[in-house]
């Protein structure tokens, strides 16, 4: 995708070891991957691609579908033939099917040890598998797959307990010569789940998936998912993420691009900045903001559109955007970086902004 910028303005990032995922690397300064997963049935191979192609419209770099039945699994090789981004097979339970979705070409094959049958008696042979097609896998825990035995000895899943698992995992490949896999030790509390990840991070170079658990809906798991992953990747670390949300997966998508252009670890899109309004506006912000944003949907080029309720603070305090608004006495005065071009009456401030935006989007295209 477009996700260029491989450093953090922050912090230097966490020199992890690097992992492909098909053409995607993660891990050694690659730049930080949005993943998604479908929430169609993998088995309607066309309605899993027709939404993998909207995520990926959106920015996702790469998708993942669950595994649940021996449909899905079939479904798999004709998903893999015509995904434009890389696929992973997420597998709990059935080992079967990690190996047939490596038959199937994935990229990658998302195992839970935790709660694969046997795994210790498996583990080497789906390694092994991987190694011969040349793919990775992720493997790490949810706090709801803990191990019993850790789960007891910590007394929950605690950041060392989800470490400790993590790492038995890690070591289980590593000792049979596999080191083409990334970690992740999800909670669904931020506080927990960011500790749990500095102290993985510490431990060794692998490259780690970030996740909180059962985030929430929209609303509730955006703000999670900023505040973990935006403390850990100010901290540099963190190698690919997936925003977990109870609304639709391009909605994922929109978050986790968002979240890394503004931390400076994704090439900057097109931006709104509007005032919250108050007392002084004349005219309904809200209203306005929502409909520019609307119709600027389809805009790729990195332009900032400001909305500002009055002229107050109007141009001047919106001189960084490119373009924007600035209402007052039923008009609005239309600027460029900060210098009026244009005075409308306020039933044609929308159309003409989005005419001004797609102009300099073009210009932009051009340069
Ligand atoms: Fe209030 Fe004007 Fe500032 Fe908007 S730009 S918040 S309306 S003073």
């Amino acid at each position: 995708g477009d996700a260029a910028i491989s450093e953090s303005p922050l912090h230097p990032r966490r020199r992890s070891r690097r992992i492909m995922v098909g053409p995607v690397p993660v891990g050694g300064g690659a730049p930080v991957s949005v993943q998604s997963m479908t929430n169609t049935v993998t088995a309607d191979a066309n309605a899993t691609l027709r939404q993998i192609g909207e995520l990926a419209q959106a920015g996702c770099d790469i998708v993942r579908v669950a595994v649940p039945s021996q449909d899905d699994a079939d479904a798999l090789p004709s998903i893999v033939a015509k995904s434009p981004i890389p696929v992973i097979a997420d597998i709990h339970f059935q080992s079967k099917y990690v190996f047939q979705a490596i038959d199937a070409g994935c990229a990658a094959v998302r195992v839970n040890p935790g709660n694969i049958r046997k795994f210790d008696q498996v583990g080497p042979d789906i390694c092994k598998a991987a190694t011969d097609a040349g793919i990775s896998l992720r493997i790490g825990v949810n706090a709801g797959s803990l191990d019993k035995a850790l789960y007891a000895k910590y007394g929950g899943p605690t950041p060392e307990a989800l470490v400790a698992s993590a790492l038995k995992e890690a070591h289980m490949f590593e000792d049979v010569g596999f080191h083409d896999f990334k970690i992740s030790v999800k909670h669904h509390d931020v506080v927990t789940m960011v500790q749990t990840y500095r102290l993985l991070a510490s431990k060794g170079d692998w490259p780690l998936h970030l996740g909180v658990t059962e985030a929430g809906p929209a609303w509730q798991g955006t703000i999670k998912s900023c505040l973990a992953f935006g403390s850990l990747l100010s901290e540099g670390i963190g190698d690919t993420i997936r925003v977990s949300l109870s609304a639709p997966p391009v909605e994922e998508v929109k978050v986790g691009c968002k979240l890394l252009e503004y931390l400076g670890l994704r090439a900057r899109k097109f931006d709104i900045i509007s005032c919250p309004s108050c007392g002084r506006a004349q005219v309904d912000v809200i209203q306005l903001a929502n409909a520019v944003t609307d119709g600027l949907k389809g805009i790729t080029a990195p332009i900032r559109v400001a909305v500002m309720g009055c002229i107050v603070n109007g141009p001047g305090e919106a001189r960084e955007a490119d373009l924007g608004v600035a209402s007052g006495n039923g008009k609005g005065q239309i600027f460029i970086k900060g210098k009026v071009i244009e005075t409308v009456p306020e039933d044609r401030i929308v159309d003409t902004l989005l005419d001004k935006a797609h102009e300099i989007a073009e210009r932009m295209k051009e340069e």
